[in-house]
C-alpha cells in the first residue's frame, strides 16, 4: 500500500455525540510521549485527536511517560512535555505514570509468555536495535527466524559470548482489525513482521510488550497515535490475545510532513513547539493552526481544544481522513 497521499480542504465539522453508548465502558484515551525530545506539530495533532475523542464522549485521558529507553529519555523533556500539554489546554485526568516504575508488571507478562513456550533467546545483534522505542515507519524489518530453532547446546555456546534478547514466536496468521481512521487493516504476522523482541539483551522490556501491559493496566480503551505506528498494532493485538487482555479501539492519525515529504520528527527542529510559539504567537494559535490545517476546524484562528469539542464528531474521523496518510505542514 502506498503511504503517501495528500489532502486538501478536509472538513470534519459534523454534529457530535457527547456520551458513550449505553453499556459501553467509558472511553479512556492516553497521551504516551517518549521524553526523547520536544513535542512537535505531529505529536500535538495526535494528542489533540486523542483528547477530542475521549472528551467528546465524556471520557478521560491518562498521561503515560514512555521512558523505557533510559539512554534517550531525559528529565528535561519529561518536564517540558507536561508543561507543554498544560499550556496547550490538553489536560489529563490520570497520571503521569512512568514506564520506569512498571518493571514488575512487564516481567509477569513476560513470564506468562515464557510459560506458554512462546519466547526464545535471540543472539542476533540487530535484536537490540530500538526495541525499547516505538518503531516508527521505516525503522522495522522482518526477522527471518535465525535463532528460533537453535538447540540447547547451540544456545549454551552462544550465551557464553553474548547475553540474548528474547523474541516472541508469531504464527503464520493474519491479524485484522478496523482502525477508526484507516479502516480495515490486515497483517500477516510471520510474513510482515516476524518473531519480535519482547525483552532486549540488556534486560529492558521492549516497547510492544510494555505498551500492551500499560494500556491494559491503565484501563485504556482508545489508542490514538501516528499512522507510522500502524504496523505495530497487529503485534500488540496478538500479545493481547496471548495475555488474555482486551483490545482497545485504535485510531492512527495521518502524519504531518514537511513540504518535501519528510516526516516531522523530534530528531530535527521541524515544527518544534518553541518554534511554533515563536511563529504563531501563542499556544492557542498553535492549536488553531494545527486544527485548521488538519480539518479539525474550519479556520486556522486561535482556539483552545475545549472550544473544538462542539464541532467534533469521532464517528466522522474515518470519512475525513479517508486514504490520508500524511498532511503537509508548511
Ligand atoms: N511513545 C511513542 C511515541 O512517542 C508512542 C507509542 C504509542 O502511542 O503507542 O512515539
Amino acid at each position: 500500500m502506498a503511504w503517501e497521499f495528500w489532502v486538501a480542504n478536509m472538513s470534519i465539522i459534523k454534529p457530535h455525540t457527547r456520551k458513550t453508548k449505553q453499556g459501553e465502558p467509558p472511553v479512556k484515551g492516553r497521551f504516551a510521549p517518549s521524553p526523547t525530545g520536544r513535542m512537535h506539530a505531529g505529536n500535538i495533532f495526535s494528542a489533540l485527536v486523542a483528547w477530542l475523542i475521549a472528551k467528546s464522549q465524556g471520557g478521560k485521558i491518562v498521561l503515560r511517560i514512555e521512558d523505557l529507553d533510559a539512554q534517550r529519555s531525559k528529565q528535561r523533556y519529561i518536564d517540558a512535555v507536561m508543561r507543554d500539554f498544560e499550556a496547550l489546554g490538553l489536560f489529563w485526568d490520570e497520571g503521569p505514570f512512568f514506564q520506569h516504575d512498571r518493571e514488575e508488571a512487564y516481567e509477569s507478562a513476560f513470564r506468562m509468555l515464557e510459560e506458554k513456550g512462546l519466547v526464545y533467546p535471540c543472539f542476533c545483534t540487530r535484536a537490540d536495535l530500538h526495541a525499547a522505542s516505538a518503531p516508527h515507519a521505516g525503522e522495522r524489518f522482518v526477522y527471518s527466524g535465525t535463532c528460533r530453532n537453535l538447540d540447547s547446546s547451540q544456545r549454551f555456546e552462544k550465551s557464553l559470548v553474548r547475553t540474548p534478547a528474547e523474541r516472541l514466536i508469531v504464527p503464520d496468521e493474519f491479524v485484522e482489525f478496523d482502525d477508526c481512521i484507516q479502516g480495515r487493516v490486515c497483517q500477516n504476522l510471520s510474513r510482515e513482521c516476524g518473531d519480535f523482541v519482547v525483552r532486549r539483551s540488556d534486560g529492558a522490556y521492549a516497547y510492544q510488550l510494555a505498551v500492551v501491559v500499560d494500556d491494559a493496566d491503565q484501563g485504556i480503551t482508545s489508542v490514538v497515535r501516528g499512522v507510522d505506528l500502524l504496523s505495530s498494532t497487529p503485534q500488540q493485538m496478538y500479545l493481547q490475545n496471548l495475555l488474555g487482555l482486551a483490545h482497545s479501539a485504535y485510531a492512527h492519525v495521518p502524519l504531518l510532513v514537511a513540504k518535501d515529504g519528510r516526516r516531522l520528527s523530534k530528531r530535527n527542529s521541524d515544527a518544534e513547539l518553541d518554534a511554533l510559539i515563536a511563529r504563531f504567537g501563542s499556544h492557542r494559535a498553535v492549536i488553531g493552526q494545527i486544527a485548521g490545517m488538519t480539518g479539525l476546524a474550519s479556520t486556522c484562528d486561535p482556539v483552545a481544544p475545549e472550544e473544538l469539542l462542539h464541532c467534533f464528531d469521532p464517528q466522522a474521523l474515518s470519512e475525513s481522513f479517508i486514504d490520508t496518510k500524511s498532511i503537509v505542514w508548511e
